[in-house]
């Protein structure tokens, strides 16, 4: 009897640098609109990307990513991380996006009640120790809500801060294949966007706040100022962390754990 052929189930996508690069330059000249349409959609054998959703802040910016997704598939999972600190404006905006542009499957990941119990039981570590506050409030959530996944799309742009720079539009990151469609946007680029699809503004940005994140860490910018000084103002902190390979965020930062520092008044 002739041996039969075996069937090879790969039970991975397993991206890799390479996949990064050959992506890269597949779509070097492609528009971010016909690339996400041509990623996103989804074939008798899932989409491209595998396990795929949108990761979105819903900040200020937040609606021109979910649109392109949205004219691409609707049902791709979108994953909103709530620190439990977020502005009630916040989270009201993110009902009206996912309403209006029609998506299918949308979740909320938050930290673990036992995790702030141990570790922020006041509720207070952002005032102290920042980093250590994301990490337990952003950054492990969303390694959670990853672990799933085979790839996710991010709304990072180049001109952000100087610490996204030479964005790629697709890199990996711990496994995962990470696409940025509005990496080389602009603000320009994204107003034009706004505009041309009449896409509702988050209720804080008239207010002043250019750039919105958790409410302790968020404040106005004044005319002419980065657009994101306003975040961890008075602080040396850029970024919250879910953009940093390694998911670490099982070891808050600090010396003292979920205790206030010695000595320390908090006056909040
Ligand atoms: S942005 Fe502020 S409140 Fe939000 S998780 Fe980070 S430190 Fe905590």
């Amino acid at each position: 009897m002739a041996s039969r052929a075996r069937d090879i189930i790969d039970p991975q996508p397993g991206f890799v640098p390479a996949d990064a690069d050959a992506l890269n330059a597949r779509f070097a000249s492609v528009d971010s609109a016909a690339m996400l349409c041509e990623l996103l959609s989804n074939g008798a054998l899932g989409t491209p990307l595998g396990r795929v959703a949108v990761v979105s802040s819903f900040g200020t910016e937040s609606a021109v990513l979910l649109h392109l997704v949205a004219q691409a598939n609707r049902n791709v999972p979108v994953v909103f991380v709530d620190t439990l600190k977020m502005f009630a404006e916040t989270m009201a905006y993110r009902e009206t996006l996912i309403e209006q542009l029609g998506f299918t499957d949308s979740s909320i990941v938050a930290p673990h009640a036992a995790v702030l119990q141990a570790k922020d039981g006041t509720g207070l570590r952002w005032s102290w120790d920042p980093d250590g506050c994301c990490d337990i409030r952003k950054v492990e959530p969303l390694r959670r809500a990853k672990q799933g996944l085979d790839s996710w799309v991010s709304g990072r742009k180049a001109f952000q801060s100087s610490t996204r720079q030479n964005l790629p539009r697709f890199e990996i990151e711990d496994g995962r294949l990470k696409i940025n469609p509005l990496g080389d946007w602009t603000k320009d680029d994204l107003e034009a966007y706004f505009a041309a699809h009449d896409l509702p503004r988050h209720p804080l940005e008239a207010k002043g706040y250019l750039s919105v994140g958790c409410e302790p860490c968020t404040s106005t910018v004044a005319p002419g100022e980065d657009p994101r000084a306003g975040r961890w103002r008075g602080w040396d902190k850029t970024e919250c962390g879910i953009h940093s390979s390694g998911d670490s965020a099982s070891a808050p930062s600090g010396e003292n754990g979920g205790e206030l520092p010695p000595g320390y008044e908090p006056v909040f």
